[in-house]
């Protein structure tokens, strides 16, 4: 049994370290297969010795934990607001402050951070283990998100180096604009609402009560106060330099200056540099550096007075509503777009902002002619954020949502539980219809180097390319016959349409688009049905056991392959020639099982020996005879040998059950 627990604890550290050199240093030094391989390795000890269990342990990362409602806990430190301005002056009036306080002749320094723009959490540490999270809340009491927070890979679970017994520090959970952007693509997917900005989204998931969702959110978190009775550090600057060799993710950009001019320079290398930053800032935080001086200054009712937030204007501006137009997207969703009269804002011009969905112009309340305030964050397109209440346009021009698709005139529908409006008439409605060949098409689907989609609008309008299908009966001719296109990247266009033909069959299967089908579940299905047909000849039933396939899934894949287009589409794919079963051999290894040995030992209820073996070596896995320290896993049937089991254990081998091994298989 010790050996055990001295090998759990041993995996522990291992990870700890591998987690801290990668999310915190950037500096991995085992490939992500080796450090899953760790991970699934303590985690099937976990499982089976969950007497040595730890809230702690790196396995705590992948959530799991379903909290209902939110424990609400006193801060142990009040946790303030930051006073803030928009002006330079104000910055000097407020150094003009400082010196009555501290003395005119004393020297003052700064520290300059950045002010990140997402939710501020509060961690306590004691022993180096990370036992609670709050979020501010009202400042005096928060949220106790604490399992929440573990799924946080950037949050260390365990420190490193001369910690404090006992601390807590500070920072903000923010989402990184590619995850945001992911995030929404997904929703955009399922037909839900996006989000608007990526504060929100990480205040959002952090509340979310099954962790096991919010570890997929990729958030990320920044830590910059430390707050204890006895912290052993006089500034600001150490504590962030302490904080770091803890094993904390903080702020590389964080400066030491010595006077405010060098503070302006700093907000003005930042004012250029945050819109290349990969998240979303909000300004600059300017700290007074010796807490000393910190504890002299104190704080007002809200907030301290030895800081001070300068913030960048958000880039806004106001212009006139010319009117609104509407795009309808692969899926029929139709989504509003304010026309403006041109407006420049933060250097370009801006004629378009997005205006989501229906609600959102009912809230607005908008009317053509309404002088409206458009802000350009990080998002591709500017949002409005307010009407002008003072230059509104007529009531009579109030905008009322579309009934009608604008391309194709079919009624639109709003589903029950949705946001979005769609149209219906898939097979006719061109936006639809183009869209789905370059979804088709695209990098994660067929990936067909050379046909990009203006060319597929082009072919499309020209009638030589009405769906998927005709892809594959192009001839050379007839797209020769468009403007631009050169002979030699038409031929490389013909070749792309030929090796697309080698994709697999989940691929294929998520080009063909059918709703709420995305990369994921293609995957899952094709391994789960293994061929088209199959699939196409699932019941409602059988769909739904199938893993992350719900109702709405299911039901969206009985829709499609009752169509008889769309069989008609996939016969005509067949012919052609591309993958319409889930390959054997090769194609299906698997990360956990590629190279790793195995060895079985008695009878199994699902499998015979030699389909259990065959199944292994398929994934990539190996089989040996005998247990020995170069075994991956044992897997334990019925009746196996005692001194088998005896030896895996003493040699911290993982022992799977059949259960465990089809689960591992499945991941
Ligand atoms: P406000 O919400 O405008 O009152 O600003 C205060 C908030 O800014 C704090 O509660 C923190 O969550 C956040 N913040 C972001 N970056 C920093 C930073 N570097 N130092 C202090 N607070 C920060
Ligand atoms: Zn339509």
């Amino acid at each position: 049994m010790e050996v055990i627990q001295k090998k759990i604890e041993e995996l522990r550290k291992t990870l700890h370290e591998h987690n801290h050199l990668y999310y915190i240093l950037d500096e991995p030094n085992i490939t992500d297969f080796e450090f899953d391989q760790l991970i699934n390795k303590l985690k099937s000890l976990e499982d089976k010795y969950p007497q040595f269990s730890d809230l702690n342990s790196p396995t705590q990362r992948v959530g799991g934990d379903v909290t209902k409602s939110f424990e609400t806990l006193a801060h142990r430190f009040p946790m303030y607001s930051l006073l803030n301005t928009y002006s330079k002056e104000d910055l000097i009036q407020w150094r003009e402050r400082l010196r009555k306080v501290l003395g005119e002749e004393v020297n003052i320094e700064y520290t300059c951070e950045l002010k990140f723009d997402g939710a501020s959490i509060s961690l306590s540490y004691e022993n180096g283990k990370l036992i609670q999270a709050l979020t501010r809340g009202d400042g005096i009491k928060g949220d106790a998100i604490t399992t929440n927070v573990k799924t946080i890979k950037t949050i260390p679970l365990k420190l490193q180096g001369d910690y404090p017994h006992l601390f807590e520090i500070r920072g903000e959970i923010i989402l990184p604009w590619k995850g945001f952007h992911m995030i929404n693509e997904q929703r955009a997917l399922n037909g839900e609402a996006l989000y608007r900005n990526p504060r929100n989204t990480a205040s959002g998931s952090i509340k979310l009560q099954d962790s096991s969702l919010v570890a997929k959110r990729p958030l990320n978190c920044f830590l910059y106060s430390l707050k204890g009775d006895d912290l052993k550090v006089s500034t600001q600057f150490q504590a962030l330099q302490k904080a770091s060799e803890w094993g904390f993710k903080v702020p590389k950009s964080a400066r030491l200056v010595s006077s405010i001019d060098a503070v302006f320079e700093y907000i003005l290398a930042w004012e250029e540099k945050r819109k290349n930053l990969p998240y979303e800032i909000d300004g600059i935080v300017v700290k007074v550096n010796s807490l000393a001086q910190q504890e002299e200054l104190g704080y007002t009712a809200k907030a301290p007075r030895w800081a001070m937030a300068y913030k960048y204007k958000a880039e806004q501006a106001s212009t006139l509503l010319e009117g609104v137009q509407y795009q309808v997207g692969r899926t029929g969703a139709v989504t509003p777009v304010a026309k403006l009269f041109p407006v420049e804002i933060s250097g370009t011009t801006v004629k378009r902002a997005s205006l989501y969905n229906s609600d959102q112009i009912d809230k607005l309340g908008l009317r053509i002619g309404d002088t409206v305030f458009v802000e350009k964050g990080g998002e591709i397109i500017p949002k409005i954020t307010g009407i002008n209440l003072n230059n509104r346009g007529l009531l009579e021009n109030q905008v009322q949502f579309l009934t009608h698709c604008p391309e194709c005139f079919s009624f639109l529908k709003r589903e029950e539980g949705e946001v979005q409006h769609y149209c219906k008439n898939e097979a006719a409605c061109p936006p639809q219809q183009i869209g789905k060949i370059q979804h088709f098409v695209g990098r994660k689907a067929m990936n067909i180097d050379g046909l990009g989609a203006e060319t597929i609008v082009l072919l499309f309008h020209e009638g030589i390319l009405k769906n998927i299908a005709d892809l594959y009966s192009l001839r050379k001719e007839q797209i020769l016959l468009l403007d631009r296109m050169a002979d030699k990247s038409v031929s490389n266009l013909l070749i792309g349409i030929e090796k697309s033909k080698e994709k697999s069959f989940s691929k294929v299967l998520f080009g063909l688009g059918i709703r709420f089908v995305g990369e994921t579940v293609a995957k899952t299905l094709s391994k789960t049905f293994k061929s088209m047909d199959l699939l196409a000849s699932a019941s409602i039933e059988e769909l739904i056991l199938t893993d992350d396939v719900g109702d709405r899934i299911a039901s969206s894949i009985i829709d499609f392959f009752a169509d008889s287009k769309n069989k008609d589409l996939i016969r005509i794919l067949k012919e052609q020639g591309l993958k319409m079963e889930q390959q054997h051999v090769q194609l299906n290894i698997h990360p956990a099982f590629k190279e790793k040995r195995f060895v079985i030992s008695g009878v199994f209820e699902q499998f015979s020996r030699k389909a259990l073996t065959d199944e292994i070596e398929l994934l990539g896995g190996k089989i040996a005879n005998s247990v020995s320290s170069k075994t991956d896993y044992v897997i334990a049937g019925n009746g196996m040998g005692p001194s088998k089991k005896i030896k895996a254990e003493n040699l911290g081998v993982s022992v799977l059950t059949e259960q465990d091994f089809i689960d591992l298989s499945k991941r």
